[in-house]
């Protein structure tokens, strides 16, 4: 991953133009990892005065939910002492910091490991948990020790490709730059061979997409939960059926920007495609709990019960508190966008929640 980073004097779009007049068109894939890579590497977008708000940035309550369903995992697998927590994507690591607290009230404390290709951020990460060992890609993760493999907002960053069904079958869609501006446009060559039997006859304009790296990354995890154990758990928004269209977009101080301008300054996400992945997961012969939504699975793990704890203690904050939950579990906001769904190998039990 993160092949194509500009040196730092060039800006994202200076690069990305540069590449384009001197090789042609790139894959959306490509402008989107240039992008991100620029974007992330550079500051910290995340919390209200950045462009976007996660999770665990509204509250204690969602990393705390993720800590006891490890806890719980842990407990049943018989307490092993040789544990790994590994985070795909921390951010400012305040998930890990609410989930490893809650884990460590039980007597789980694993060894902490962080996927992480922002310098930016893994400072903010260094600063939060010292222990904490970096990781620039899944391959040098630990080889002995089962993986408790946490991902949150980590998938709908990674680079999206998209295909577009014309008159004359399925075309992948370039970005190419004209007079001063980046535009997405359908390439010449068929791409029918890399579409799914189950979209191949979806009706002209049509949409398809493919993140390559997230099944990359759920082979090479899945392999090390065969040999290692452990479990992984990724929440993100995203759709349970194919044929959900064009989900490229850009989000820039909370509000949805235009993806072909000025990137590397703005969030570029696509929606992950949860049947896609737990399909993979069950061709490798792993069990898959869900896809379910969000905020059903918070409340089936207690959220309900731990928000009303926490009001109790701090009256004054009291509606802050139960407004946050409302935030993560609300079908209206983000409760049904997003979605849950966890993967193992073997005996490891995923069940709590689904
Ligand atoms: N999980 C956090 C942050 C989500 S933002 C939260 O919920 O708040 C996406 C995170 O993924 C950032 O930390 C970003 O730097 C990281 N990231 C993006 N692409 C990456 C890649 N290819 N490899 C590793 N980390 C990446």
């Amino acid at each position: 991953m993160n092949r194509h980073v500009p040196t730092d004097d060039l800006t994202a779009g200076q690069y990305l133009a540069d590449r384009i007049g001197k090789d042609g068109p790139v894959s959306l894939a490509e402008y989107m990892e240039v992008a991100n890579a620029r974007y992330y590497g550079r500051s910290d977008p995340l919390g209200s005065k950045g462009d976007f708000v996660t999770a665990p940035e509204i509250s204690q309550l969602f990393g705390e939910m993720i800590g006891l369903w490890l806890t719980d995992i842990w407990v049943r697998t018989g307490r092993r002492t040789d544990m790994h927590y590994v985070e795909l994507g921390p951010g400012r690591a305040t998930l890990a910091m609410d989930a490893l607290r809650v884990m460590r009230r039980f007597g789980l404390e694993p060894a902490v490991h962080f996927v992480e290709t922002s310098a930016a951020l893994r400072e903010v990460q260094a600063a939060r948990i010292p222990h904490v060992q970096f990781h620039d890609d899944i391959s040098t993760l630990p080889e002995c020790g089962p993986l408790f493999v946490v991902a949150n907002e980590f998938f709908d960053a990674l680079p999206v490709r998209q295909f577009v069904r014309t008159a004359s079958g399925w075309r992948e869609f370039l970005v190419t730059y004209e007079e001063g501006r980046f535009l997405k446009i359908a390439g010449e060559e068929s791409a029918d061979i890399l579409i799914p039997a189950n979209m191949a006859g979806a009706p002209e304009g049509s949409i398809y997409e493919m993140t390559p790296a997230s099944g990359d990354i759920l082979h090479d995890l899945g392999q090390r939960m065969k040999r290692q154990g452990g479990v992984m758990l990724i929440i993100d928004y995203g759709y349970a059926e194919p044929g959900h269209g064009d989900t490229f977009q850009a989000v820039l101080r909370h509000e949805f920007a235009d993806p072909f301008e000025q990137p590397g300054t703005r969030d570029l996400t696509a929606h992950v495609n949860f049947a896609e992945l737990a399909g993979l997961a069950r061709l490798m012969g792993l069990n898959v709990a869900g896809p379910v939504n969000q905020g059903q699975w918070l409340q089936a793990l207690g959220i309900g019960a731990r928000a009303r704890q926490l009001a109790d203690g701090a009256a004054e904050r009291a509606d802050e508190i139960m407004a946050a939950m409302a935030r993560l579990t609300d079908p209206l906001q983000m409760g049904t966008l997003f979605k849950a769904v966890a993967i193992s190998a073997g005996d490891w039990p995923i069940d709590a929640g689904f």
